[in-house]
């Protein structure tokens, strides 16, 4: 289920940074790679949009999110401006994010795939992700799925709706 090249590009990316840890560094490492993060408060359902304009380049992030979401935001964001370069803007939306049905476009269905592909890729790698998931077992101290997912989702300061979908593609758990 996962893309190994998505998957490597976002390790690559890590590697680079020398930030290959927990929770990772998602917006000093969007700055490195020359974004500029514009944040706003939207009352709508935007979460984010990733603006091209020659060299410059804006990771644009809605407030009006919660903080983990919003580090969602910027590694999706982030996963448009390394991917999809021919794209000058790209609005996004929280609906979006995994709940795809509503999208008619197929095209616009693939990159939004790819960004959600890659954001989990360098927010929760499975460099790093395994061997926590390792430690977690090893000291068994959560009594449920809910309760381990909850845990691995702090420790990578993303949503726990993210950590079970990501262990899922990992195919560390069952969907
Ligand atoms: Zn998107």
């Amino acid at each position: 289920m996962i893309d190994e090249e998505i998957e490597q590009h976002a390790l690559g990316i890590l590697r680079e940074f020398d930030a290959l840890r927990f929770p990772v560094p998602i917006e000093a490492i969007a700055e490195a790679k020359g974004a500029v993060i514009a944040r706003n408060h939207f009352s709508g359902t935007e979460s984010g949009f990733a603006l091209r304009q020659g060299r410059t380049k804006i990771i644009g992030v809605n407030t009006a999110t919660s903080p983990r979401r919003q580090r969602f935001t910027i590694a999706h964001e982030l996963g448009h401006l390394e991917l999809h370069a021919e794209k000058a803007l790209i609005v996004d939306h929280s609906v979006f994010l995994y709940n795809r049905d509503d999208l008619s476009s197929a095209g616009t269905d693939r990159q939004e795939i790819q960004a959600n592909a890659f954001a989990a890729a360098i927010l929760m790698p499975d460099e790093l992700v395994h061997p926590k998931l390792q430690h977690e077992f090893s000291r068994g101290n959560f009594d449920s799925r809910d309760e381990l997912i909850a845990r691995m989702a702090r420790a990578f300061d993303v949503s726990n709706e993210a950590m079970g979908y990501r262990l899922i593609n990992l195919n560390y758990m069952t969907a």
